[in-house]
């Protein structure tokens, strides 16, 4: 039967985090590792369903344009100042990924992620075999200098980047970091990919502007969503840039799906206004429990385990001195699941590393979750 699959078909290998979440769902295992946004957060729930009949008679259960459906697209060009033709709407930004890496990527192309970096953006690159470089990140973003020896030696088609709160390590790059890789995007001509689900879940500090916002030479290419301030059921994405890569875009999406869903367009777009008092909503709630894991890593973790305090999002990224991969099996027995951080990083294995998710859990759990990953860890040889 085998023989019925492409190569690249036989190449692809599953999320480890889809594996694991099939792992977890055993009762009495506290799950830190997933990366779902609280239901609590989810706008208006049953009420929503029935506005939507009243707005939009049947329009919302018909096929819509593959670009999105006007009036949606209208709505997020107001927000951006962009025209209607640089706003695209994909089936979550996920799509916005996948359609990246069919346009722009030949194989052994080289492009560059952070390191470490979201899963399943290396999953959507790898199906086109590009040859990933990582760049390290800082605490305030990108190393800018590893980038420049990068850029100095190879020729490359994007950097992929999230610069707010990214996933898995919480980390956002600063203005001044911003400013420099739209420099060198334009010194060396090349394409910045900008992934930004988290960027309005701040909890702490000072909004920076999106790299987006800072280009003024059209080399950014921003991917947004509406999976972590709306709910990510509607799989409703949307992509700004220039009009002709999204042309471009709208050809490669047609065989897709020929359109994203409409009925989560409609939705969307008739909540749109009250979408920013849900986020303060999202932001109260899921700022408590980055305090609770925050204070309980304090008093439980032993010494030698390191993490940073993201100012939003919804991911911690802890260093320890343990293999947190073999760890991992003896974390569950212990009644608690994480994400081993090896499968964050493009091409090596540095397995250190592990990933919590605060968003999700209970507030009551994530005390106990804690208490469970220390004595993992203290116990793990
Ligand atoms: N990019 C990043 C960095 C993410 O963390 C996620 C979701 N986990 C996505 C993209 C995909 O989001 P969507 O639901 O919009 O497809």
């Amino acid at each position: 039967m085998t023989k019925i699959f492409s190569e690249d078909a036989l190449k692809a290998s599953p999320s480890q985090i889809r594996e694991i979440l099939k792992v977890i769902n055993q009762p009495g295992i506290i799950s830190l590792a997933g990366g779902l946004p609280n239901p609590d957060t989810f706008v208006g729930k049953e009420e929503i369903i029935y506005s939507i009949k009243q707005y939009y008679n049947n329009f919302w259960l018909q096929y819509a344009k593959t670009s999105g459906v006007d009036e949606l697209k209208e709505k997020i060009a107001n927000e951006w100042k962009v025209n209607k033709e640089e706003v695209m709407i994909v089936s979550g930004s996920q799509q916005g990924l996948y359609l990246s890496s069919l346009a722009f990527i030949d194989k052994d192309d080289k492009i560059i992620t952070e390191k470490p970096t979201y899963l399943a953006a290396l999953q959507a690159f790898r199906t086109r075999n590009p040859n990933i470089i990582g760049v390290d990140i800082e605490n305030d973003g990108i190393n800018i200098e590893s980038l420049e020896k990068i850029l100095e030696n190879e020729k490359i088609k994007f950097i992929y980047t999230i610069p707010n709160f990214q996933n898995p390590s919480g980390i956002t790059m600063s203005l001044n970091k911003r400013k420099e890789l739209i420099k060198l995007a334009k010194d060396y001509e090349f394409l910045i990919i900008e992934d930004d689900p988290y960027g309005k879940l701040r909890y702490s500090g000072e909004d920076i502007p999106s790299l987006k916002k800072l280009d003024d030479e059209n080399n950014v290419l921003y991917l947004g969503t509406f999976s972590k301030i709306f709910a990510p059921g509607t799989r409703i994405g949307f992509i700004i840039g220039d009009s002709e890569i999204l042309k471009k875009f709208e050809i490669l999406k047609q065989p897709i799906d020929l359109c994203t869903e409409t009925l989560g367009q409609y939705l969307i777009s008739s909540h749109f206004d009250k979408i920013p008092k849900n986020i303060d909503y999202a932001k109260k709630i899921y700022k408590k429990k980055r305090d609770l894991m925050l204070d309980s890593l304090d008093i439980f973790m032993p010494d030698g385990v390191k993490w940073i305090k993201p100012d939003g999002g919804m991911f911690l990224w802890i260093k320890t001195n343990v293999n947190t991969d073999k760890m991992f099996d003896y974390a569950i027995k212990n009644g608690v699941a994480y994400v081993p951080g090896k499968t964050f990083y493009p091409n090596e294995d540095n397995t250190n590393y592990l990933r919590l998710n605060f968003t999700y859990p209970e507030d009551d759990k994530i005390e106990e979750g804690i208490i469970r990953l220390s004595k993992t860890i203290k116990e793990f040889k």
